[in-house]
Formats: structure tokens, sequence, C-alpha cells
């Protein structure tokens, strides 16, 4: 602990001329030495490009996983949680960007080796590693250090989904679980707010289903941005098409906080009619956060309709289940357990 931060060759780059171009996600910056990336993840030296965010850990913490949210992974478990600084996307709603949108050198962070964070999450007896709180693909390096270091563990991302296909192909041989924010889904909306384009994120989500890491989506729903009706159709109909009826999604109320202090909490029954479009398109596993519902976190067996989960907050009980079946008609459900 307390280390002194090593200077880690990134990943991922290539050189034109005397500038470094960063091939880890589809910004592709161009930095020259001295210079550093939009995520602040990447800084050019004399001789490399360097993952300047390697082993700066600025959080850590136990959470359950139902926090991710993961609904479907290992419900009712718990889950050593770290993040680390910078960000690729420019979110102006962002809950994180004391740590996201830190200034080069300015935040304050511990180096950790990825044996130390193995050794502290085994230490708190827990099997399963969250990437969380900012956008873990930046910490490319890092986390793939971690995941390979001990395979034994059960590693989770929690991310905006904005990386190119090679590294994230990498990533999914070695993680068991994401769940990636769709934040929108229009491209006006992914660029005004966000500074990304819809289709990046939309590709990374298809990926990481083919390869056959659990997924779960989240869709922060924000008042007169990205909560039409049309809109909530469209991404929903695109997840049963383009996905799974079965890719459990959860609708998130949006809370204003840095440079959106100026709109309104989304409205519970906005939350509610999503559940219910989704519901319509023939999803699943439609689920609410951020607000207290009687039943909009419970898991439901599609087949009989036996509410085999039930959730109250981050309060899990565990109600008809027989391993990963309903208890009630032995429907298999898409649950890992
Ligand atoms: S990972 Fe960072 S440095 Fe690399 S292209 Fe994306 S924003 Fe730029």
């Amino acid at each position: 602990m307390g280390a002194i931060n090593p200077i880690v060759e990134a990943r991922y780059y290539h050189k034109e001329g005397d500038i470094y171009v960063c091939d880890l996600c589809p910004h592709r910056c161009r930095i020259p030495v001295g210079g550093i990336g939009r995520c602040i993840a990447r800084k050019g030296e004399e001789n490399m490009l360097s993952a300047y965010n390697y082993g700066r850990v600025s959080s850590i913490a136990v959470d359950p996983i139902e926090k991710k949210p993961l609904y479907h992974f290992y419900p009712k478990s718990k889950i050593f949680s770290i993040g680390g600084i910078g960000c690729n996307m420019s979110c102006k709603n962002c809950q994180n960007y004391s740590i996201s949108i830190s200034v080069i050198g300015k935040k304050r962070t511990t180096y950790e080796t990825p044996e130390e964070i193995i050794s502290l999450c085994r230490r708190e007896k827990l099997d399963a590693i969250a990437f969380t709180y900012n956008e873990p693909f930046i910490w490319f390096e890092y986390i793939m250090d971690i995941m390979t270091c001990d395979p034994d563990l059960k590693y989770v991302i929690v991310s905006n989904g904005l990386i190119n296909e090679e590294p994230l192909k990498e990533i999914c041989k070695h993680a068991d679980a994401m769940n990636i924010d769709i934040k929108g889904f229009t491209d006006e909306f992914y660029m005004k707010v966000c500074g990304a384009h819809l289709d990046d994120v939309l590709r990374s989500t298809k990926i990481i289903f083919k390869e056959k890491v659990h997924l779960e989506l989240t869709y922060l729903v924000i008042p007169g941005y990205n909560d039409s009706e049309d809109e909530i159709r469209k991404f929903s109909l695109w997840v049963r098409n383009e996905l799974s009826e079965n890719v459990p999604v959860h609708f998130s109320r949006f809370h204003p906080d840095f440079e959106m202090m100026d709109i309104p909490m989304t409205p519970v029954e906005t939350i509610l009619a999503c559940r219910d479009i989704a519901d319509s398109c023939g999803l699943n596993y439609v689920y609410v956060g951020n607000i207290l519902s009687d039943d909009g976190s419970d898991t439901y067996c599609p087949e009989c309709g036996t509410a085999v989960i039930k959730r109250l907050g981050y309060l899990v009980d565990i109600v008809a289940l027989d391993g990963c079946r309903c208890a009630c008609c032995k429907n298999r459900l898409p649950i890992i357990r």
C-alpha cells in the first residue's frame, strides 16, 4: 500500500509520426508527448503511451450485488467493489464526477497492486470483485491484470459500454457479468449529454451478449430528455430483437446532479410507465430502480407468474427458487446462483 505508481505501457495504441493514437475506445484520441487522453487514463511519455490510471484506486467498498445493479447474478450476495479515476464520456448528469472528471493529478488515490486488491477481497471473505464507480473499460491494463491474477474470483464490470471491439472481446474472456448503461436511445441525446455515440454502445452490448457474459442493462430516465414513450418503446424492442427478452432491464430514477441541477427528479409514474412499456414489448425481466415500489423490483417467473425473488431496496428475499428453477412450475430462469 502507498507505493509509488509504476509507469505501465498502455495496450491498444499506435504511433503516427510523433503522435500516439489510442485505440482503446472510439474517441481514438491523438496524444502528443506530455499530453493526456480525454479520459485522463492515457499519457504520452517520451518512449510510449502509458496507462496513467494504472493501479490508482479512488474508492473501495463492499456492496450488495443488487447495487450494481445486477439482479440475476448471485442474488443476495455481497461484492468487493473498486473504482479508479477518469471517464471517456462526459455526462452532464454524472453522479460520480469527483472521480470521473478529476483533473489529472488532483484526485487523491492510493496505489494498489493487483495482488493487494485480490488479497483485500479475500480478506473480506468475498469471491467477486466489481469494477465500478467510474468507467472500468479505461482501466483496461489494471483490470486485466487483476482478472488474470486470480481466475477463481468472479468479475463484474459496470460500464458505459464505450470501448472498441478488440479490447472488449479480450475483457469478455475474463469477465463474468456486466451491467451496461444505455443512457438514452437517440444519438442526439448521447452527443448532447454524454459526448459519445449511441451506436458504439449498442455494438458493445451486442458483443457482450454474444460472448455469453451475463448482461443486464440500466436506463436512467431523465425527464424531458430520454423519457418519451416512443424512445422507451424503441429501446425495449431493440433489447428484445437484438439481444433477448430475457436480458434484465433496470429503469432508474434520475436525481439532479453535476451540470443538470435544474432538471427535476423523475416522477415515479414515469418510471412505472417505462416498466409497463417494456413489459408490453415482451421483455420478461423489467425492474425499477431508485424508487421504493411494492413489486417493481421483484422477479417473476414468466411461465406461471410466481414471484420468485422479492426485493425492497437492498433487502432481498429469495422466496420461490429451487436452484435456478421456479419452485412452483419448475421453469428454468436465467439466474446465476
Ligand atoms: S480510452 Fe481515453 S485516451 Fe483512449 S481513445 Fe478513449 S478517451 Fe481517448
